[in-house]
């Protein structure tokens, strides 16, 4: 869109031309989609040639019926119709035609044309680097909205990660359903082999990546951790339910010990990794005894953070046919209280953290306070976000905190406190340390 001559405005009311992103998940975010377009209406009916348009996951499952549901929308484009936006909104603006692109990908078309790419997008960046997804867990619509699982070539991610450092990006997030599968059905690399080649972009300091799903975890994987200075220590995991049961009925495809295996083989090799997951609470058949073994299974791994959801039924999803439904007040209730474990389990390691250096990557000001005390925001090679005052006690040239602008820059902090969502900390050296020997802390650690 840049490239037709869109650019970002402050407020809806502004736009020429509205997106609407969506996810389908969750019942929950199409539902907000619905409120949203109720409330964005109004802008249509004040301007009549303001465009409105819905993308994503939604868009590409409900198609036709989401025009006709919703009067003032003109646009609905698929997943796969990402790449031929322009030319769907120039078809609107010329034609005031209402219209619906659904469609497969024409081969041909890239995910993302990094041609486009302007300076100052920001520190970190996502890449995605596969699409869709094989595994038909049973709760789960993404096979029915991204399509099968395919992965883009090696050469494509490598070139669009430069572009993007060119353009200020310090780290990257690799993105895909399950990257450990990456590569597989094309005869492409491995992951690991991937993130070597990722490794070696000059300019590059950190690589994420999310998601590796618990039955693929391989030792290879598991070794690059070591190997590979950039990779941050810290791997998201879902693992969905404590039992086996329901681990069997969601068609995840491992079993409870095996995930405790692969998190005490992590952490065998790497004490300090910080491991995240994903849990469904109130699956169709998630008796109380579940969904104790689910907390029992938070209580013995101690996770550095989780997300937690209640189940809810998606189109075409097998789950969505399963007889033994968990009423909603029951499932408010086992998400309060594993939300509530949860939450002492991370203010605990958080806390536990006061008093260490850390390495953060700084990705720009977290807030100025009354006194005109900057704040600056980044994140550890663990991932959890660090607030810090500029206030180095070994630095040479001395400056007014909040002086020079850190974004982008690697910095060593000492932790001062810990919240549930965050560590308050302080700098303590300016620049960061290059080496990477054992025992030595490296870019990424
Ligand atoms: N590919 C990832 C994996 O296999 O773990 C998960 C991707 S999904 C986009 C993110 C999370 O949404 C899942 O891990 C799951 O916890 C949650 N989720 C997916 N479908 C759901 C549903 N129908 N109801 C509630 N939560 C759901
Ligand atoms: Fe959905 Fe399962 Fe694929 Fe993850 S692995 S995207 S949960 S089907």
């Amino acid at each position: 869109m840049v490239r037709s001559g869109y650019g970002v405005v402050d407020s809806a009311d502004q736009a020429d031309l509205i997106i609407v992103n969506t996810c389908a998940i969750r019942d929950k975010a199409e539902q907000k989609l619905y409120s949203l377009l109720g409330r964005l209406a109004p802008l249509k009916q004040q301007n009549p040639d303001t465009i409105l348009a819905v993308g994503g996951c939604v868009a590409q499952q409900e198609g036709a019926t989401m025009l006709s549901r919703v009067p003032c929308l003109d646009l609905v484009f698929g997943t796969d119709a990402l790449n031929r936006l322009p030319t769907l909104v120039d078809r609107v603006a010329l034609k005031k035609a209402r219209i619906v692109d659904v469609g497969p990908r024409v081969s041909g078309e890239n995910h993302q044309n990094p041609r486009t790419l302007k300076s100052g997008e920001g520190v970190s960046r996502f890449v995605t680097i596969m699409r869709g997804c094989d595994n038909y867990c049973t709760y789960c619509v993404v096979p029915f909205v991204r399509g099968r699982e395919t992965s883009r070539p090696p050469e494509q991610i490598i070139k669009e990660i430069e572009v993007r450092v060119a353009a200020g990006a310090r780290e990257v997030t690799l993105l895909g359903q399950n990257v450990n599968s990456y590569g597989n059905k094309e005869g492409l690399v491995s992951f690991p082999d991937l993130l070597t080649r990722v490794n070696k972009v000059s300019g590059l300091e950190r690589i994420r990546f999310t998601t590796s799903h618990p039955k693929d975890l391989s030792e290879e994987l598991i070794a690059a951790f070591g190997r590979l200075e950039k990779l941050c220590r810290h791997i998201h995991l879902p693992v969905q339910s404590g039992s086996d049961k329901i681990l069997h009925r969601m068609n995840r495809k491992y079993t409870r010990t095996h995930f405790e295996e692969r998190v005490a083989r992590l952490r065998a090799d790497y004490p300090d990794i910080a491991i995240t997951s994903d849990i469904i609470v109130g699956f169709p058949g998630e008796t109380e005894s579940d969904f104790q073994m689910t907390l029992d299974l938070i209580r013995g791994i101690r996770f550095d953070s989780l997300f937690a959801f209640k189940y809810s039924d998606r189109p075409n999803a097998a789950a969505a046919q399963f007889k033994d439904k968990i009423p909603a007040k029951e499932k408010s209730r086992r998400l309060q209280a594993l939300l509530d474990l949860q939450q002492q389990i991370t203010l605990e390691k958080n806390k536990a953290l006061i008093g260490t250096r850390q390495f953060i990557l700084v990705e720009g000001f977290s807030k100025i306070s009354a006194t005109k005390e900057v704040q600056w925001s980044g994140r550890t090679s663990t991932n959890k976000i660090v607030n810090f005052r500029d206030d180095p006690v070994r630095d040479d040239q001395p400056r007014q905190p909040g002086g020079n602008d850190l974004t982008g820059k690697l910095i060593t902090v000492v932790i001062k406190n810990g919240f549930f969502h965050s560590l308050l900390g302080t700098s303590v050296i300016k620049s960061p340390i290059h080496v990477r020997r054992k025992g030595v802390q490296s870019r990424a650690a």
